[in-house]
């Protein structure tokens, strides 16, 4: 296993719309093996998409901050359901030194299949609702810098907090 090194703006393999995993083979296991040991490098970190680690394949990698919470890896995933409407502040690994203000889903529903191929639905609100749509934004090249208001609701900070 390895920690990898983080992509980040403007590099356009960001900006790339994923391919869907078709088989989990060895080299799927690997990059999954490499970008969980990569996500728990630093303890601020609680998702990763493959592209952040320069991979176009739709597959990401979410651990909630609490204590015991397991790592949720999707393949796949899409979302299939949002609900409602709440401001968050978000941070993000491939934009350093920044965070910014936008609105997100109250609620989210995602399918998608899990590191054995098990098809998988997730419901969630809170922070892994707000995970799973910042990961699936990055499998469609899209960042939440894209939803910015104005530039006045992106703010500079010293130290990294939670990134996604
Ligand atoms: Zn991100």
């Amino acid at each position: 296993m390895a920690v990898l090194p983080i992509r980040t703006v403007p590099d356009p393999v960001l900006r790339n719309k994923t391919k869907r995993v078709n088989s989990i083979d060895k080299s799927i296991k690997k990059l999954i093996a490499d970008m969980r040991e990569t996500l728990h490098a630093d303890p601020g970190r609680v998702g990763l998409a493959a592209p952040q680690i320069g991979v176009s394949l739709r597959l990401a990698v979410i651990c909630l901050p609490e204590e015991g919470e397991k790592d949720i890896i999707l393949i796949n995933g899409e979302i299939v359901r949002r609900k409602g409407q709440r401001l968050v502040t978000e941070g993000c690994l491939s934009v350093p030194g920044y965070i910014g203000e936008i609105t997100r889903s109250e609620s989210v529903r995602v399918k998608g299949r899990d590191q054995n191929g098990k098809e998988i639905r997730i419901k969630a609100d809170d922070l892994l609702a707000q995970a799973l749509e910042h990961e699936i934004d990055h499998l469609n090249g899209v960042l939440y810098i894209d939803y910015l208001e104005s530039m006045d609701k992106l703010y500079k900070i010293e130290l990294e907090e939670t990134q996604l």
